[in-house]
């Protein structure tokens, strides 16, 4: 209140009436007690005239008003003459307050006697009220401004920044001080030209309001995906005043959005998992260009697969594969050992990356973080990394973290559907006691195969395989121990197949092998081989078992065209095994069944000729052409069976190499052939070498050179008195002992020599690698070199290869005089065939030599 000049105060009578009329207005004593009020006093107060003369002041104020200190002072003050005047509050009769705008006034007599105070008041309670709920307003208004997420920035007529709400400098970091008259656009979206800048503008006001999705730039380089909405206000006139505009952050939306929409579409249309991911990575970089990104899988062992990585160098991630996670494997292998997201700002020095820096430095990338992507029971099925090519901005974290949460999270899913899809693929095509293909997967690749066979022109064999007397296995040893059986008889199976070949289980103790590109007699081989893993003993339920099985086979097409036919065929086939005992196999067809059972029979019988020693070798001398002497011997196997009778070898070494015999063969060929010959010696015939022919087979053997010298020595004789004679096939061996059996034999003295040769290779070089002493010119160039030049011009010709290369080169398989005669013209110094002499039994051969020597001795 302030203190007015009273005494200035000077009324007439006609102001006073104006005054009465509109003002209400009461006087006091100077102690307070009021003496008279106007109408208007009395109305504002609600008093009657009665009840209010005579009343203190104090009366129409609050309790606590009359309190206050101010109040205290109130009257003495106007008794000192001093003036008040303000605005002030007072309590009606029926207690609401009003407040009013008042003036005290002390009214002085002529002597300048303080006579009375005399109050003048307007009431202003309405006037107030409106005040009140304006400024509420305004406050209401700047909270829900300031308060507010959304980031609020008001520009001018100029397009500078004239006013920013709280929430702006929360999102952007920028203080409203800092950025007031700037650009919005340079400030929020730096990167915007000025041609789209100007596009923006003239759309907005074109359209009078506007809404996008914009990324925007804080202060600190952070970024947000924002929803902008942008009001521009113009006067009457139609000119802009202010743009009004509001950012929301949508980042987290928006990324669920592109990623999420578009992911789930691909997982719904059952796109290939690398698909679905690389699609995430795409997205992601397309989102934020500055990183690459890169998925990976862990699988049960431990060891990383990467699944997708379209920016990333190919070889960089093919290089990834196979690598075991661990402690310190760089950023993917150590965040899936640790189960916890890793961060390598610099791959060039950071320990966790020591190991891999010829793989960093293929990259071409800074820094590295990658988070596991974990399964729903929180285990690392795989990694998602970023890679940076700029130093990471660390500003720009928040808004990666968005991106990694948002893909993980979609990476486990795609993962965790793939293995649910691969174990309702296992639960619907494989067998769920052998883990071996089911019926329907089985007649599926069954048609494939029959489909390729039928492009290719090739067969393939069906096997029914039922195993015997599984049911007693089943009832003595129980249910479990049959189970166990299956499994290992599936074990078993599996490791006898190629890759091509399928194996599955109909039924029980029914499976069934199919053997693409396979004739009858690899399919009789094939079969054998199973019969015999088979029947290996095996232990189940401490119980030692033999077991067998019976095997029918179906060939494609020669017994049917489709699977059906082919099963149903091999099925029968298979009950005739059955019938024939334990252990049999037959053919559907019953010529193929004849000759798979005869040749069946006969490597059994053999077999058994090996064993009893019933195989006899012949001997076909080799002739010096000069002098007519005896230059060696070649041995050659003869097998007389009991009942086939002869059986050529042309017949019987063939069956030996695929039954597995010939290296047994080879052994017993190359020692009875010495002790034939230390016997002959003994008698005093003078066989001066014997040759021996070894399939390669025999050459797999690295005991070879030792059992060689063993034999020789037990025999006494010397290693020159001994030639092998291998075939050419011996190059096309892959076996990695054979080349090292055959350098230590030729290296203790063993004579090595090139049989047929001229038939196979066209490339001679081999000759300087293998250590042969000799060349055998094959006989089909002997047949011919009476009648057909080119016969003679190679036989010539390989002459001139042996001689140049000092080796020595046998004609075989001279028949005829004229043979003879070409040959020894070319200058053939060796000669083998029956113009000399057949191959001959020992004593025979003693014979021949006896003779021989008489008659020579006599020319
Ligand atoms: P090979 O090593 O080329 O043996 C020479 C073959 O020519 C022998 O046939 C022999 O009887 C035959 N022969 C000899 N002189 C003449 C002739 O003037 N005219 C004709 N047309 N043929 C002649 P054989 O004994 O039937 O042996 C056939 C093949 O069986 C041998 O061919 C050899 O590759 C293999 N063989 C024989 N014995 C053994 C053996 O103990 N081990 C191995 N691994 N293979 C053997
Ligand atoms: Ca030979
Ligand atoms: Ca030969």
């Amino acid at each position: 209140m302030t203190p007015q000049d009273n005494r200035s105060i000077e009324l007439s009578l006609a102001q006073l009436a104006a005054l009465d009329r509109v003002m209400a207005i009461a006087e006091f004593t100077p102690d307070g007690t009021l003496l008279r009020a106007n109408d208007n006093f009395l109305m504002l107060m609600g008093y009657t005239l009665e009840q209010v003369t005579g009343r203190h002041h104090r009366t129409f104020c609050s309790a606590k008003q009359v309190q206050s200190a101010d109040y205290a002072d109130f009257w003495p003050r106007l008794r000192d003459g001093g003036g008040s005047s303000g605005i002030v509050e007072r309590i009606r009769s029926d207690g609401r307050s009003c407040w009013l705008e008042a003036t005290y006034t002390p009214v002085f007599d002529g002597q300048g006697e303080l006579t009375q105070i005399l109050k003048i008041a307007t009431d202003i309670t309405p006037r107030l009220a409106l005040e009140r709920m304006q400024q509420e307003r305004l406050r209401m208004l700047s909270l829900v401004a300031d308060a507010s997420d959304t980031a609020v920035m008001i520009s001018d007529s100029q397009r500078r920044i004239a006013y920013t709400n709280a929430g702006f400098g929360r999102m952007f970091g920028w203080q409203a001080e800092e950025i007031k008259g700037r650009s919005p656009m340079a400030l929020l979206v730096p990167e915007k030209d000025e041609q789209s800048i100007a596009e923006y503008y003239a759309e907005l006001y074109a359209a009078g309001s506007m809404q996008r999705e914009e990324i925007v730039v804080g202060k600190h380089g952070q970024r947000y995906w924002a929803k902008v909405v942008s009001n521009p206000v113009f006067d009457a006139g139609g000119h802009l005043q202010h743009t009004v505009t509001l950012f929301t952050d949508i980042t987290q939306a928006k990324m669920h959005e592109a990623l999420q929409h578009r992911v789930l579409e691909a997982m719904a249309r059952e796109q290939p998992l690398t698909e679905v991911l690389e699609l995430i990575c795409l997205e992601v970089e397309r989102i934020a260009p500055e990183l690459a990104a890169s998925i990976l899988r862990v699988d049960d062992e431990g060891q990383l697969h990467s699944l997708a990585a379209p920016s990333l160098p190919g070889e960089y991630s093919r290089q990834l594969n196979g690598v075991r996670i661990g402690p310190t494997v760089g950023s993917c292998g150590t965040s899936a050992w640790r189960n916890e997201a890793v961060l390598v700002d610099d791959i060039h020095s950071d320990p966790l990356w020591a190991d891999y820096q010829d793989l960093a430095s293929q990259l071409g990338f800074r820094s590295c973080w990658s988070t596991p992507i974990r399964n729903s029971q929180g285990a690392a099925i795989g990694t998602f990394a970023f890679y940076f090519r700029e130093p990471r901005n660390v500003a720009s974290a928040l808004f990666h973290q968005r991106l990694v949460d948002a893909c993980a999270h979609l990476c486990s899913l795609a993962l965790e559907r793939e293995n649910s899809r691969q174990r309702i693929r296992q639960l619907a095509y494989y067998d769920a006691l052998t883990g071996l293909p089911n019926r329907s997967l089985l007649q599926a690749k069954a048609d494939q195969a029959i489909a390729s066979a039928d492009r290719n022109n090739e067969q393939v064999a069906v096997l029914f395989i039922d195993l015997d007397r599984f049911k007693q296995v089943n009832d003595s040893l129980g249910h479990p121990a049959g189970d166990e059986l299956l499994r290992q008889v599936a074990k078993r199976m599996r490791s006898e197949l190629r890759a091509s070949d399928i194996a599955g289980r109909l039924s029980g103790d029914e499976f069934v092998v199919i053997l693409p590109q396979c004739d009858g007699d690899h399919a009789a081989d094939a079969v054998e081989r199973i019969q015999l893993l088979l029947s290996e003993p095996l232990t189940i339920a401490q119980t030692h078992l033999a077991i067998s099985a019976s095997v029918g086979v179906a060939m494609y097409p020669a017994d049917g065209c489709d699977v059906e036919t082919l099963l149903h065929r091999a099925d029968m086939a298979m009950y005739q095994a059955k019938s024939s005992g334990r252990g049999c196999f037959s053919f559907f067809s019953s010529e193929l069944n004849k000759l798979a059972q005869e040749r069946l029979a006969l490597e059994n019988a053999l077999r058994e000729a090996l064993q009893k020693d019933q195989l006899r070798l012949h001997y076909q001398p080799q002739v010096e052409m000069a002098t007519g002497r005896l230059y060696g011997v070649e041995a050659l196997a003869r097998w007389t069976h009991p009942q086939l009778g002869e059986i050529s070898p042309a017949r019987f070494i063939p069956l030996a190499e695929e039954c597995g015999l010939v290296a047994d063969l080879g052994r017993w060929a190359l020692r009875e052939a010495c002790r034939q010959l230390s016997e002959w010696r003994a008698r005093g015939l003078a066989v001066p070498a014997v040759a021996v022919n070894l399939s390669p087979t025999s050459f797999h053997n690295l005991d070879l050179p030792r059992m060689i010298a063993d034999t020789l020595r037990s025999h006494d004789l010397a290693p020159a008195d001994l030639t092998l004679e291998l075939t050419e096939n011996i190059l096309l061996d892959t076996n990695p002992s054979t080349m090292k059996t055959i350098d230590e034999v030729h290296a203790q003295g063993v004579r090595l020599s090139m049989d047929d040769f001229g038939t196979g290779y066209s490339s001679l070089s081999y000759l300087r690698r293998l250590p042969v002493s000799e060349l055998k010119l094959d006989r089909s160039f002997v047949a011919d070199i009476e009648t057909d030049e080119a016969a003679r011009a190679l036989s010539n010709a390989i002459l001139g290869i042996g001689r140049s290369l000092h080796l020595t080169v046998v004609a075989e398989g001279i028949e005829t005089e004229s043979q003879s005669v070409w040959l020894e013209k070319q200058g053939y110094p060796v000669a083998q065939g029956y113009l000399f002499s057949p191959p001959l039994a020992p004593d025979a051969l003693a014979r021949w030599l006896e003779e021989r020597v008489v008659v020579m001795g006599e020319a």
